[in-house]
């Protein structure tokens, strides 16, 4: 067996995870990882080198009652051998702002971190969580140059955990029975595909009807309202998101990990689907060890089209104004 074979097999398998920009988000993914088990090794990175520290010192000393991954804090050059990069750094918004207000500020942080992370890059997949995502998503993969889809971003994971709870909620099920996704820009151009939600695989509007409930456009309306202001809520609340972003990643995570496919709506650089391209939106995705492995086309309703394409649109003007 020659070396590159032998270093090729040492790194399979290793569930190695850098997370960087450890503030409320990416501290928040690595306490979910250490609880749910999924990654072995996790490198806190934080230009803040003393946050890191602290993060990993508290996540770490709960491990032992809870599973094996060892965390600690490092540099980007703890990045060689990662089968999973999450990239968190960036500011958080303000109360009242939106995510693209959040452009300026965080793509100068990507553009920092990503010649930071490039010298030490070998491998996998390279996760995008800091917003505006699907900006920052495709600003990443091209100075990456890596096969499309290696670098991925959150994109609508989160707003279709919230749809899916929010259907789940208006029918008193529980969530596991609805099937809903969110496509296009996660911000406030988002797009529910109602055309496709199916409870326990029966469409929706035929399960309400057989229920007795109403299903109609005041429905999906206030449900949409709700799905889209949510972020914005929490944070007049309580400041910031983290802990549903965290979960949701963990999802994806283990797709990565743990080579175990699943189909998600993440955004990563379209090349023609849905008649875009150049720009990175969420649509849904084969997720796998290489990141976004293929991109599906479905078929939407005429009024579902015109909203993603709207939303493309605007994120192109944003991308070409950079
Ligand atoms: P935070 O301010 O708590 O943490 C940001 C961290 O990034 C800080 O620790 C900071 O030191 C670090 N950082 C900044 N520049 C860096 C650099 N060049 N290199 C390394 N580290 C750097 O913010 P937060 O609440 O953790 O949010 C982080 C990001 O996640 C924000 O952009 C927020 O909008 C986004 N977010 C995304 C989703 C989603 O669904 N995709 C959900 C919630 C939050």
């Amino acid at each position: 067996m020659n070396n590159s074979a032998i270093s090729a097999n040492f790194t399979t398998g290793k569930r190695k995870v850098a997370i960087i920009g450890v503030g409320y988000v990416g501290a928040s993914i690595a306490y979910a990882l250490t609880v749910r088990n999924i990654a072995r090794e996790i490198v806190l990175i934080d230009k803040d080198i003393q946050r890191a520290q602290g993060e990993s010192s508290d996540i770490r000393h709960g491990v032992p009652f809870m599973g094996t991954s060892f965390v600690y804090a490092g540099g980007y050059a703890d990045c060689v051998d990662c089968d999973l990069i999450i990239i968190c750094a960036g500011r958080n918004r303000r109360s009242g702002e939106t995510r693209r207000d959040l452009v300026d500020s965080n793509v100068d942080i990507m553009k920092n971190v990503i010649a930071s992370l490039k010298p030490y890059y070998t491998h996998g997949a390279i996760l995008v969580v800091a917003n505006p995502v699907d900006i920052l998503t495709q600003v990443a993969s091209d100075l990456m140059q890596l096969p499309n889809g290696r670098v991925f971003g959150s994109g609508c994971i989160l707003d279709t955990s919230r749809l899916t709870a929010c259907i789940a909620d208006y029918l008193s099920l529980s969530t596991d029975a609805v099937k809903a996704i969110v496509v296009g820009e996660h911000g406030d151009e988002q797009t529910p595909v109602w055309s496709r939600v199916a409870i326990a695989g029966v469409p929706i509007d035929e399960y309400c009807e057989a229920v007795g409930l109403l299903w109609g456009d005041t429905q999906r309306q206030s449900l949409h309202e709700k799905v889209r202001s949510m972020g914005a809520s929490i944070i007049r609340n309580k400041g910031k998101t983290h802990y549903g972003i965290a979960t949701c990643v963990c999802y994806l995570a283990d797709a990565v990990l743990n080579q175990h496919q699943i189909i998600a709506p993440v955004s990563s650089p379209l090349v023609g689907e849905y008649g875009v391209k150049g720009v990175s939106l969420s649509v849904p995705s084969i997720v796998g060890v290489n990141g976004v492995e293929r991109r599906l086309e479905e078929r939407w309703s005429e009024e579902e089209y015109v909203q993603f394409l709207t939303a493309a649109d605007r994120l192109r003007e944003c991308l070409e104004s950079l």
